[in-house]
Formats: C-alpha cells, structure tokens, sequence
C-alpha cells in the first residue's frame, strides 16, 4: 500500500499562484502510508493538549516509538491548540516527533498556525526535513479539502520565505480522498514546469 507518488505537473498554467516559484516544488512531496515509517528528521504529531497519546496518527505514533516517547511528553505540560512542542523519536525511524494540536472543528487561523508553528520549531532546532499528517482531519472532523488547502498554503509560504532552512516537506496521507485532493492541489500551490 505504501508508495511514493508522483508530484505531478502542472497542465494548466492559469491555475498558478501570484508567486510561486518552481524551485520550491522540488522540495515538496506527497506519501501515501503509515507515517511512522519515515526515516527523516521530523515527523508531525496531530496530537491533542495533554500530550498524553490517543487514537489516529497520535496512537500510531506512540505504539512505534515505544513508553519512552509518552515519559518525555509528561514533561512539556501539554500543549495549546495551534502551538507545537518538540520530542526524540525513540524507536521510530524519525529522529525527532513535533508534537501539533489542531482546532477542533473549522478554525482557520488554529490549523494554520498548527502548520506554520510545527515548521518554526523544525527551523529552531536545525532540522531539514519533516512530514506532516493531515492534521485535524480525522477525530478532529475539518473538513479535508479545506484543512489541505491551508496545509499547502501555509508550507508554501514558509518555504518562500525560509527557502534555504528546508530540504524536504512530505504530505502523508493516509486516507485515498487526501490523495486526490492532494494531486489536484498540488498542481496550483507547487507546481513543476
Ligand atoms: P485529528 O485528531 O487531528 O483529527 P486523527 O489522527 O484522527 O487526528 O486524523 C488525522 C489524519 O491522520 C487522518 O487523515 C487519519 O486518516 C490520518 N492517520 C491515521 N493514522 C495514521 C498514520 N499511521 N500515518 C499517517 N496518517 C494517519
């Protein structure tokens, strides 16, 4: 099931941003599977304020990095929505898990700022390389084309503005609706001449 997919390219040329520069599609990916199997510097929780595991992705997260991860989390009192905190990654591949919550519900501004903050703490902690769940999604019940098209605006702008501290921004999707939503977006927000 796991597969690595295509950044597709762009057909229609109408549909591009005021400002997007194809240099920074090269660093953006789309990944269709479980994301505890990424290998890379940082790999994003959509966890919850007590930081003390759950169901979905944080569940999964949890089971592959084994007690030591939910011990270290008792130790950052929890965390607010739209705010990211950092930890190891013990057992996991991943070196690092950054730890989002994301609003409950359609909040804009919350689930951007879950996106932009999660990147920030990459960025302060030297790290190059990250994947991101489709945060708040699940349980969590944002609408999923809505909550894509700010995860992808919101890493676009990032990248635009820190385009030397970012080597890899993968999607991890684990759902096929986020694939084409995804695909399709992709097309508009990173895309490759
Ligand atoms: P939230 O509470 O923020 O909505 P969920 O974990 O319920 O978080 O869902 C967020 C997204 O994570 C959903 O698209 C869900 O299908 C997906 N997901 C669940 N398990 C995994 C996993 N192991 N790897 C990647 N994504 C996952």
């Amino acid at each position: 099931k796991d597969s690595i997919l295509k950044n597709s390219p762009s057909r229609d040329t109408d549909l591009k941003l005021d400002g997007t520069d194809a240099s920074l599609s090269h660093k953006v990916s789309l990944w269709s599977g479980d994301i505890t199997s990424l290998g890379i510097d940082a790999i994003v929780n959509a966890a919850n304020h007590l930081l003390r595991g759950g169901g979905g992705v944080d569940g999964a997260i949890h089971k592959a990095a084994g007690p030591q991860l939910l011990e270290e989390c008792k130790t950052l009192k929890g965390c607010a929505t739209g705010e990211a905190k950092i930890t190891k990654g013990y057992n996991l591949p991943a070196k690092h898990v950054i730890h989002t919550v994301g609003p409950v519900g359609e909040n804009a501004p919350a689930l951007k700022s879950a996106y932009q903050r999660s990147l920030e703490v990459m960025k302060e902690n030297n790290l190059r390389t990250i994947a991101f769940p489709c945060i708040s999604t699940g349980v969590f019940g944002y609408p999923q084309l809505k909550a894509a098209q700010i995860a992808l605006h919101t890493v676009h702008d990032f990248l635009k503005e820190h385009p030397d501290s970012v080597d890899r921004v993968i999607f991890c999707l684990f759902l096929p609706e986020d694939v084409k939503i995804y695909e399709n977006l992709m097309q508009i927000y990173f895309p490759i001449e």
